[in-house]
């Protein structure tokens, strides 16, 4: 587009001249201005030479007053003018001030010029801006990474939660640990398990359980650094791997940061849950060279923090290893114990300390192996309750002790003998009706024609606790039999008052760990005399277990309790040994 340029300011006092001679003068100037008579600034309006050629004879001011225009003030913006000159259909137009002085005139192709001058500085501001975006987002996409990274090595496999699987974080713990070995370095495996899981399950099912086993691995992974691993194990297991610590602290202190954030309630559509988790620590490559290692002492830690009451942490130490290897020993030998007759029985009596006179015997088993040797029943019973060797060997127990009280009934000493009943066996017995147990003491008692309240069945108040209405069922069938029923280590699990009155029990033993502090710590001689009054109300009978000396005999005598057991009388004793004391 042609550029007009501003020319001379032309005044109406030219009247005279004739409008085709003025160009002449102006030759260079193709638009002029016209202004108010005597050089007022005042600008009337414009007229360009073409108007003037056109319209020979006409003077300025009725050329003015038919061509004027439309002017533009300081306040237009560029584009208003834009669009005017566009609406009016012209290139140029004045620019005046507020007192009418023209400032000058502008082209359509200088404002198209400023305007993309004026855009193209907004597109630089803006390119910088979105550069300073785009490097935020990369960042964030970086970060995003890394997370995920943590997260999972690969992309995860699980489908329920989009972690890692096993097999996939094997692989590379694997790698790990060559490299802490390589650079001298450290890490650890830390084992998540949900505790009571089984229980959400049951009660929201397993939809939901799902649902909340979705959430659980976003509360992880806030506690966690860039370079950790998180995968699932299985079920509502997890596993996490530490690959960099300074100490074994560190990974306690992830520990305790995991145990913190998933105690926080969680909601699963709209309900409100509340969970804990047990977790097994161990730190390789010092304890665990091998992954397999790693795995296996991730979950002895676990299985203690587990037994210890759930809801902590455990690390891993040698001796928990070593009870391992221990007891896969045990394990391998005891299958054979019972078939190898290498089981026998101690009878420990107990006393009436007001006659002096036995009024029982508890039978206590004995386990000595020709290679491992003699192993105490609080190390085998564990084992073999897991293993289900519990049964048959409960049952010889059973059978054992009952061939003993007839032998020494033949003998003129007729005895109760009281026979440990472990909670795998009460267990079973309450799952099968007690159909199988109930059978096997009913042929005992047919065999030796046996009177069966000479016959008493301890059971510890941890167990009747764990299933009240199936336990009260199957001790009223026990009871039903003629049997006696012994609640043993009282006071040391829920010593609910309100199930004894509920429960046929005919005997309370008094757990040792009452007895042997009695004679420091004042609460323990409450407890003891609430018992034994309770007791007494209810007309059970108490006995004192694990009395050592005199002065725990002098003190449960005076609380009102006559019924000894303990090595103050005597220890266990081989069947022979016991009937001397008879
Ligand atoms: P328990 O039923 O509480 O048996 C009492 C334990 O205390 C026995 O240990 C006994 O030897 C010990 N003891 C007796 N008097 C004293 C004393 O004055 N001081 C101390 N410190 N201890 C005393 P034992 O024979 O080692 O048995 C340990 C546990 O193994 C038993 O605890 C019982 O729970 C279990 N057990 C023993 N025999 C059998 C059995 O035939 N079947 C089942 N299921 N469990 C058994
Ligand atoms: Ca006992
Ligand atoms: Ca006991």
């Amino acid at each position: 587009m042609k550029k007009l340029r501003v020319n001379d300011c032309l005044s109406p006092a030219f009247t005279s001249v004739v409008a085709t001679d003025y160009p002449e003068k102006h030759a260079k100037a193709s638009i002029f201005a016209v202004h108010e008579p005597k050089h007022n600034p005042t600008c009337l309006g414009l007229v360009s030479q073409q108007d003037i050629a056109m319209n020979p004879g006409l003077n300025f001011s009725d050329l003015v007053k038919c061509r004027t225009q439309p002017m533009l003030n300081n306040t237009h913006t560029v584009q208003q003018a834009l669009a005017l000159m566009k609406k009016i259909n012209v290139d140029t137009l004045p620019v005046i001030d507020s007192q009418h002085t023209l400032l000058g005139i502008v082209t359509r192709g200088e404002l198209l010029e400023r305007l993309y001058q004026h855009e193209h500085k907004q597109l630089l501001i803006m390119r910088k801006k979105l550069t300073s975006m785009l490097q935020v987002k990369r960042e964030l996409r970086n970060t995003l990474l890394n997370m995920q990274g943590t997260i999972n090595a690969s992309i995860g496999s699980d489908p329920l939660t989009g972690l890692p699987n096993l097999s996939q974080i094997r692989e590379k713990i694997q790698l790990l640990i060559k490299q802490a070995r390589l650079s001298n370095s450290q890490g650890a495996v830390l084992l998540i398990d949900i505790d009571n899981f089984k229980n959400v399950n049951d009660i929201l099912g397993s939809f939901y359980g799902d649902l909340l086993l979705q959430q659980i691995p976003h509360r992880i992974v806030k506690t966690l650094k860039v370079n950790n691993l998180l995968a699932r194990m299985g079920a509502d297991e997890f596993i996490i791997v530490l690959p960099e610590i300074d100490s074994s602290d560190e990974a306690i202190f992830v520990a305790k940061a995991i145990m913190r954030a998933l105690t926080k309630p969680f909601s699963v559509q709209a309900q409100e849950v509340l969970i804990t988790a047990s977790i097994g620590i161990s730190v390789y490559p010092a304890g665990s060279r091998s992954v397999e290692a790693v795995f296996t002492n991730a979950g002895l830690a676990l299985e203690l923090a587990k037994d210890v009451g759930k809801n902590n942490y455990q690390i891993f130490i040698q001796s928990m290893g070593d009870k391992l290897k221990n007891s896969q020993k045990i394990e391998k030998y005891l299958h054979h114990a019972l078939d190898n007759h290498e089981l026998s029985i101690r009878y420990q009596p107990q006393v009436d300390i007001k006659n002096n006179q036995i009024i029982g015997m508890e039978a206590l088993i004995r386990w000595q192996n020709t290679v491992i040797g003699p192993v105490a029943p609080d190390i085998f019973i564990p084992i073999a309750e897991k293993m289900e060797v519990i049964l048959p060997m409960g049952e010889w127990v059973l059978e054992t002790a009952c061939n003993q009280i007839t032998q020494w009934q033949k003998t003129g000493n007729p005895v109760r003998i009281a026979v440990n009943l472990s909670s795998r066996q009460f267990q079973e017995f309450n799952k099968s009706g007690g159909s199988h147990f109930i059978k096997c003491i009913q042929r005992v008692l047919e065999k030796t024609g046996l009177n069966p309240s000479l016959i008493e069945l301890e059971i510890t108040e941890s167990i009747f606790m764990k299933n009240f209405q199936s336990s009260l069922t199957s001790l009223k069938q026990l009871k039903n039999l003629g049997l006696r029923i012994s609640c043993d280590d009282f006071g040391t699990g829920y010593s609910s008052l309100n199930y004894i009155k509920h429960f046929p029990i005919d005997t309370i033993k008094i757990d040792k760990s009452f007895v042997s502090d009695i004679a420091y710590d004042p609460v323990n001689v409450a407890i003891i005399r609430a018992i034994i009054l309770m007791a007494e109300q209810l007309n059970i009978e108490v006995i004192a277990e694990g009395v050592e000396t005199e002065t725990q005999l002098t003190m449960l005598r005076d609380l009102g309790c006559h019924i000894i057991q303990g090595y103050y009388y005597s220890k266990p004793l081989p069947p022979d040994e016991a009937a001397l004391l008879l």
